[in-house]
């Protein structure tokens, strides 16, 4: 059987202000996001939620050819008033992981770190977006980095993170993405238990139908890809020979991981 091999895309901030270099960490202009949707577009691929990718890895079914997923970390404001309108443009729907303590606010999160302060969409804001056949996904309560705190606070955080998700919305959901990337060896059981079907994390790959479903990776996006950098990270990188190995099973201890995406 052949083993079709797609990419999930992870992306931040499309065109949120940048008035200083600092500004441009995990943002993405309009007019290099609008290039590379238009690129999947005439390639003639369709964009999946990574739900939909989950239930064929769970099937063990192969993953559709030309298809591909879109994520948005953190659900900054500018996912709704700029990307969206764009992917709507082309047809496309995408994956926005929601901190559910911060809906409305902003990536309070980052302040410690000197970060710029960036507006997250609403609950309105998410309901418009579900409405137009994109998936919200979980991201815990309040974005803390999962791999440090005790086995208590990290299901508390993955599991009232969805539950206040699911109140908000009406509907169950069923994607999670771990906080920059960070988890333990427990953490994708924890995810688990709290009753997610799957998760995504920031290491570098393509997603076949082999993967372990709380360990899916991604293909990071940034401020300086235009439609180039973009096919470079996918065919390139994938494949380079320090990749880490995938690991199936979640009886395998895991090292922490930590990632280069610190949001
Ligand atoms: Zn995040």
């Amino acid at each position: 059987m052949i083993n079709n091999a797609i990419p999930v895309l992870a992306y931040h901030k499309v065109g949120a202000p940048v008035t200083s270099s600092t500004d441009r960490f995990l943002n993405i202009s309009p007019a290099n996001f609008r290039r590379q949707m238009s690129a999947f577009y005439r390639l003639g691929f369709s964009s999946l939620t990574l739900a939909n990718v989950v239930e064929y890895i769970r099937a063990g079914k192969t993953l559709p050819p030309r298809s591909f997923v879109i994520t948005f970390d953190d659900g900054y404001d500018c996912v709704g008033k700029v990307a969206s309108p764009i992917l709507q443009e082309f047809g496309f729907q995408a994956t926005v992981f929601v901190v559910s303590g911060e809906v409305g606010g902003v990536n309070i999160w980052d302040r410690a770190a000197n970060k710029p302060q960036v507006p997250l969409m609403n609950w309105s804001d998410l309901k418009n977006l579900e409405c137009m056949g994109w998936e919200i996904g979980g991201h815990t309560v309040s974005h803390p980095h999962l791999d440090k705190l005790d086995d208590a606070s990290a299901r508390a955080e993955i599991l009232l993170g969805k539950l206040e998700i699911e109140e908000q919305l009406n509907r169950k959901i069923r994607s999670f993405c771990y906080p920059a990337g960070l988890f333990n060896a427990s953490t994708p059981e924890f995810v688990r238990d709290a009753g997610f079907s799957g998760a995504c994390t920031v290491r570098t790959g393509m997603v076949t139908s082999h993967q372990d479903p709380f360990l899916l990776p991604r293909i990071k996006v940034a401020y300086k890809d235009g439609l180039i950098g973009l096919l470079y990270r996918m065919l390139l990188r994938p494949s380079l020979p320090n990749m880490r190995p995938n690991r199936r099973s979640h009886r395998i201890p895991l090292p922490v991981y930590n990632s280069n995406i610190t949001k």
